[in-house]
């Protein structure tokens, strides 16, 4: 994989902190993102980004544009309409809030980590009477709980779900999701924002209503560009009142997509990123990138938990994987010494979990080689806490023969 191509030499700086730790000498010329988005951009990517961007009202702009809205039908699995937004992956979901919800109409929110908090918040900021069910962290929410919540209250219009949260690393049922929502003729909006490109979401097969994503996660791009797609039988859910909307109206994004337009000035240079990152795929074939982030996600637990790393999900996704710390190991040590010896970045815990776990990405460009960089280097962070592991890259790699 081609990687970030600034050479940036490191100059190793001691501090207090590090000095329990074994002094050794960093060993990183150039940084490596492990984080669960934004991720590894691949050089192919990269050069797609270094074009001059055409004028967007222009035949050469306009023919990308359709080409890659229909390749985000493809990776989708839609019929329907997938919309880009110049956005981050937030804008995405407000978007869906404001186009599928009339004033008055009640939001079901599953809040299982801080994403799930994020649909909570946009129904919050927007007067949206909402109910939520408050999933534990690291667990995926009880399908029949949701039944149980819509039948309860035949006025609850949409449920707003996450399928990778990503905070907490867990995947949760969209297909069982999807066959609750459906059976009850209600909406089901997914945030597959750390799950498209990663985990199978075939979105008309499966009958979920909305998904949305953003480009810097299994897109492999920068971030900026986000995206709504409505299965084709959710196409007339954006149409008449709802929410005040300008910028986020749909309704003007969708009636320019088949002329190659957009509503306002589109993200155009990302739109070639992501345009790239779609051809990739299907070069790989979609089973395919599936298939290697299941045995990414499988190789990456086997490897951490050889260490004494324990998962912290119950249900974990393959696009990011949360460890918790062995006995006398600290993740926050483990994370600073993973970049400043190591030059690999990973992200720690968010809210209650802050200090108490590192979270390892694994979307996109990445495979079993970076996955033997990042496991042999936590095995280094791990044993120079003076806990005794070995056995990572083995472990890894058996689990990724097997996955
Ligand atoms: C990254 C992410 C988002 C969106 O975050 P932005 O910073 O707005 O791009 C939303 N949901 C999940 C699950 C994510 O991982």
């Amino acid at each position: 994989t081609a990687r970030t191509p600034t050479v940036r030499v490191p100059t190793l700086t001691r501090k207090e902190d590090d000095r329990p730790m074994t002094a050794t000498p960093r060993t990183s010329t150039r940084p490596r993102l492990f984080t669960p988005g934004p991720v590894e951009i691949p050089a192919r990517i990269l050069n797609a980004l270094a074009q001059i961007p055409p004028h967007h009202r222009t035949d050469v702009f306009r023919a990308v544009y359709k080409r890659v809205s229909e390749d985000l039908r493809w990776v989708h699995q839609t019929e329907g309409e997938v919309l880009m937004l110049a956005a981050s992956g937030s804008g995405a979901m407000e978007a869906c809030v404001v186009n599928l919800m009339a004033p008055g109409q009640k939001a079901l929110c599953i809040v299982g980590g801080k994403f799930g908090e994020r649909w909570a918040s946009i129904c919050k900021a927007y007067g949206v009477p909402y109910e939520s069910i408050d999933v534990a962290w690291g667990e995926a929410v009880s399908v029949d709980e949701v039944a149980k919540r819509l039948d309860a209250d035949p006025s609850i219009r949409a449920v707003f779900g996450t399928h990778s949260e990503t905070s907490t690393a867990t995947l949760h049922d969209a297909k069982a999701l999807a066959q609750v929502t459906r059976a009850r003729k209600r909406l089901l909006v997914l945030d597959a924002i750390t799950s498209l490109g990663v985990h199978a979401l075939p979105q008309d097969e499966w009958g979920v209503d909305v998904v949305v994503t953003g480009s810097q996660k299994g897109l492999m791009s920068p971030p900026g560009l986000a995206t709504v797609s409505l299965a084709p039988w959710a196409l007339a859910e954006i149409e008449g009142d709802r929410l005040p909307r300008f910028y986020w109206d749909l309704r003007k994004a969708r009636k320019n997509l088949p002329a190659g337009e957009s509503a306002y000035t589109p993200a155009v240079s990302l739109i070639f990123a992501v345009g790239e990152a779609l051809a990739m795929m299907k070069e790989e074939g979609l089973a395919e990138v599936h298939a290697r982030h299941r045995r990414l996600g499988a190789a990456v637990r086997a490897g951490g938990q050889a260490l004494g790393w324990t998962l912290f999900s119950k249900s974990p996704a393959d696009s990011v994987t949360a460890f918790e710390p062995p006995a006398g190991v600290d993740a926050s040590a483990t994370i600073k010494r993973l970049r400043e010896i190591h030059g690999i970045t990973v992200a720690g815990g968010q809210d209650h979990t802050k200090g108490k776990m590192l979270r390892i990405g694994h979307m996109g460009a990445y495979d079993l080689s970076d996955v033997y960089v990042v496991l042999a280097a936590l095995e280094e962070c791990t044993q120079a806490q003076g806990r005794p592991g070995s056995g990572a890259v083995d472990a890894a790699r058996r689990a990724w023969e097997l996955a």
